[in-house]
């Protein structure tokens, strides 16, 4: 005899089923009208389900999404993209440890002063191939930070271009709310060498419980497990210097300065307004000479798909699509009474009143993501095949510092000169900050950074839409306090000149908290983004040219559109 429950049951099974043939019936013809609702919200069901244990990177939950990915794509007739053969590309994790014969040497009129690494200047423990650069243009920045926001513009239309830029003062400038802008503070060398161009950027450690970032290259430091850094780039690349020095450092580089050091120390400690000017007659050289010892290799993998273009000359370029399949894990410790609950070790944020959950699923980051980019390779092996090739990767180890891309974008599996753009999909599920004002919002950070074509493009794919997107470009100023820009896989490709889109809906309450869960996912907003992704790619993918590389920078967001 039925119970109730079980009529019930039947009952949704078979909408179940009438809705999974509706979408197969869409599917087998590919293109955007397959891209659906229900079938993101199935494969997210499993991605980041409870079973998949939160995907840390080196997890057995991690190995199932890639599993996952993989039959899916053999299913659907995309081609293996990764090592000869294979979906999967295997992603070397060094652990290094560094032993550093490395200099600076300053010339101020005919006096010349020699630091030795750790004495008077300290370089970053990742500093890049063994080479010596000497910049004989060097330019004061004073506190080297734009923050328009907050009225505070050191580089203003200064061109920094091939100097070495100095700049003091490791709190910043007075009024301005360190904790709002810690990542602009810490970023600060970084935004000297890669955003205003300049060659070498020296600055003062950072200020007591300040955070670390900006110095250095390849994301995490391992100085807890024995080694001096972790990476997955190569370690012989050239690297701009991004140096931390002292005060005997400084007193020489400003012996002829129109300021004394002295003077500019005592303003830099009391936070007040800092000049800037040309360092002139000084002349900087950098020997960098590392020793580097790989002391410990741990593997994981990207999952890597092609579908083939259909023009015999075009197809031999890319149009890339990628997320990340990686989250943080779970919390292995017990829960703690003492002192409230708390979850010791916890890989993420644990919100009030869910301190039971101990999975970090990570619907949104990036499960959304990793269905869309599914779902864009299916409608392309499924669909009118466009000229060029299309490129899927599923970065592994995001999380832990862009491993997955970072490694791609050194070690790729086609020619890097081959992908004329690279499409990122990180956290399309939601609306920012749960706001429903956000409903028909997706956010771009990026697109008219290197290419102002592709930006173009963008917006004109999304204006053919039934129901356009409201594009919106606020994470894309260079000033954004979050600093979105650097914190996910495009940038790996932004870093050797692909012109980029970064696709997101934003930062909500769940954002790296055990509580980011399917239930909270707008499906129908994320298949309309994930369709107007797939719109744009197509335009990009029938190009007769690659999206010209004009590298303008930054603009819309300040300016809008
Ligand atoms: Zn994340």
């Amino acid at each position: 005899m039925f119970s109730l429950r079980t009529t019930l049951r039947r009952r949704g099974s078979i909408a179940a089923l009438v809705a999974a043939l509706g979408a197969a019936a869409a599917a087998a013809g590919g293109g955007p009208s397959s891209i659906t609702p229900q079938e993101l919200r199935e494969w997210l069901g499993y991605i980041a389900s409870d079973e998949l244990q939160g995907r840390a990177v080196f997890s057995e939950g991690l190995g199932l999404a890639g599993g996952y990915i993989v039959e899916h794509l053999r299913d659907w007739g995309v081609k293996p993209g990764g090592d000869p053969g294979q979906y999967l590309q295997t992603v070397r994790v060094l652990g290094v440890k560094t032993t550093s014969h490395s200099s600076v040497t300053v010339r101020v009129g005919k006096e010349t002063r020699t630091f030795a690494d750790g004495e008077g200047i300290t370089f970053p423990k990742n500093m890049g191939g063994k080479r010596t650069v000497t910049i004989d243009r060097v330019e004061f920045v004073g506190y080297g930070l734009d923050a328009p926001g907050a009225s505070h513009t050191d580089y203003g239309g200064k061109d920094v271009a091939g100097a070495a830029v100095v700049w003091l003062g490791a709190a910043g400038p007075k009024d301005l709310d360190q904790a709002a802008y810690r990542r602009l503070l810490a970023g600060r060398n970084r935004y000297a060498t890669e955003q205003r161009g300049a060659a070498a950027s020296i600055g003062p450690p950072a200020a007591p419980g300040a955070g670390r970032g900006g110095a250095g290259r390849g994301g995490a430091t391992g100085a807890a497990d024995g080694v001096d850094f972790t990476t997955v780039q190569r370690l012989d690349a050239a690297a701009p210097p991004n140096l931390t020095a002292a005060d005997a450092f400084f007193e020489f580089v400003f012996s002829r300065a129109p300021s004394t050091y002295d003077e500019l120390k005592r303003k830099a400690a009391a936070q007040e307004p800092l000049p800037s000017f040309r360092l002139a007659d000084v002349a900087i050289t950098f020997t960098i000479d590392p020793a580097y010892d790989v002391v410990r290799t741990q593997t994981t993998h990207n999952v890597v798909g092609i579908v083939e273009g259909s023009d015999p000359q075009l197809k031999n370029t890319f149009v890339a699509f990628g997320a990340h399949y990686d989250h943080v894990g779970y919390a292995e410790r017990e829960l703690s009474r003492e002192a409230g609950a708390r979850r010791p070790g916890a890989p993420g944020r644990v919100t009030p009143g869910a301190e039971e959950d101990r999975i970090w699923n990570g619907a949104d980051d990036d499960g959304s993501g990793t269905v869309a980019v599914m779902a864009i390779a299916r409608a392309f092996a499924a669909g009118a095949k466009p000229k060029r090739s299309l490129l899927f990767v599923w970065h592994a180890g995001e999380e832990r510092g862009l491993w997955g891309s970072r490694y791609f974008a050194d070690y790729p599996t086609v020619p890097m000169d081959r992908i004329v753009a690279q499409l990122n999909i990180d956290m399309i599920g939601r609306n920012r900050d749960d706001k429903a004002s956000e409903a028909n919002t997706v956010y771009l950070v990026g697109s008219d950074r290197i290419s102002s074509e592709l930006h173009a493009v963008n917006r004109a794919a999304n204006a053919a839409m039934t129901r356009p997107l409201t594009l919106d470009y606020e994470f894309n100023d260079p000033a954004d306090l979050e600093q979105l820009y650097f914190r996910s896989d495009h940038y790996s490709y932004a870093a050797k000149g692909v012109p980029i889109i970064f696709f997101t809906t934003g930062l909500h309450p769940d954002y790296h908290a055990n509580t980011d869960e399917v239930s909270k996912i707008e499906f129908d907003k994320m298949a309309r983004i994930t369709q107007m992704i797939f719109e744009t790619g197509v335009r990009v993918a029938n190009l007769d040219h690659a999206p010209a590389r004009d590298n303008k920078g930054p603009r819309a967001g300040r300016l809008t559109q």
